[in-house]
Parts: C-alpha cells; structure tokens; sequence
C-alpha cells in the first residue's frame, strides 16, 4: 500500500554582500579589499569578464542532467537517483538564490524509496562553467549531508578545491545584479 509521498525542499542561497565580505575563510584579504574597492567603482563586470571571459555550454535541461550526472557519477557513486535536473527561472535572484534539492520520499513493498530533483536558477545558464559547477557542486552535496554545516562544505571542497572561492565570486556577481548591473554572458 503506498503511503502519500514526504516532500523535502532546500533552497541553497549565498549569503548577502558586501557586509560578509570580510569574514570569507580562505580568501586573501587583498582580493577581498580589491573586490570591494570594485563594488564601490562599479567595475565588477570588467573584473568578473577578464577572469572568466568564457560562458559554458549547457544549453538545455537534458544537457544540463548530463552534465550533473556526470559530477555524481564521479564523487558520489551508490547515491539515490536523481530523477530530474533542470534550470529554474522562478528562483529570484533578488534572494541570493542559487538552487534547489528536493527529495521525494515514498514507501514502495517494505522499502523507502527516495526521489531526488535539482533545480538550477535560471541565470546561470548564462555563466562560466566554474560557476555552474559550483551550483553543480553545492546541490549534488545535498544528496549526502542535508544541512549547511561543516561536513556539507567538506564535500564540497573534495568535489571541487577552490568551491569557496568560486561561492564568493557569484556572489560577488549577485551583488553587482542587485546594484542594478548588467547580466554578463548573456
Ligand atoms: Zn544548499
């Protein structure tokens, strides 16, 4: 007899700037005080295109599965099954939001059985890849550790070395979209 199906949703959000600028672990503090000095001269798009003057070229919820399916299966083997991935243009980025991991619980026979989603901001289908993987990253984590803590970031770190530092970049581009700054690689 199936028993109605548990919905979990996490909304994964980078916290706001410029005040947490400071407190990012393992960021030198002269990239933080140039990072704010181009908040202050509006030039973060000049800063954010030098360094990555590429966007990825995941066009398309399928490609965009692939894309994370191929990160699971190589940090995260034997985890459920991911039913659906897919880009999310309701996720506002006026919120910081970056995406989402629901897990859908259902009993079938004797067993639980769980079915994951992640949703990805829409924004980032246009961005570079490092910041797509990062958001990649982030949610695939979510199938091991639920909460935000520090075994979360743990994995993330093992998935990809340099996650807080790409963490801090988009959230460097959130904020230069919140001041009213243009979408870059569109
Ligand atoms: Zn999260």
């Amino acid at each position: 007899m199936p028993a109605s199906p548990a919905w979990q949703s996490l909304e994964c959000k980078v916290e706001r700037t410029p005040a947490p600028l400071r407190c990012l672990q393992g960021y030198p503090a002269e990239t933080l005080a140039q990072v704010e000095q181009l908040l202050q001269q509006d030039r973060v798009a000049d800063w954010l295109l030098k360094k990555y003057p590429q966007a990825h070229a995941v066009r398309t919820d399928r490609a965009l599965f692939d894309y994370v399916q191929a990160m699971k299966g190589e940090y995260l083997r034997g985890t459920e099954p991911l039913a659906k991935v897919a880009f999310d243009a309701k996720l506002q980025v006026v919120q910081h939001a970056l995406g989402t991991h629901t897990t859908i619980a259902r009993v079938q026979g004797n067993k639980l059985k769980a079915k994951r989603e992640i949703r990805v901001a829409s924004l980032f289908k246009n961005a570079p890849d490092d910041f797509l993987r990062m958001i990649a990253v982030h949610e695939l984590a979510h199938l091991k550790e639920r909460a935000h803590d520090k075994a979360f970031y743990q994995l993330c770190n093992y998935m990809e070395p340099c996650y807080h530092q790409l963490e801090f970049e988009v959230r460097v581009y959130l904020t230069h979209l919140e001041a009213a700054g243009a979408r870059l690689w569109a």
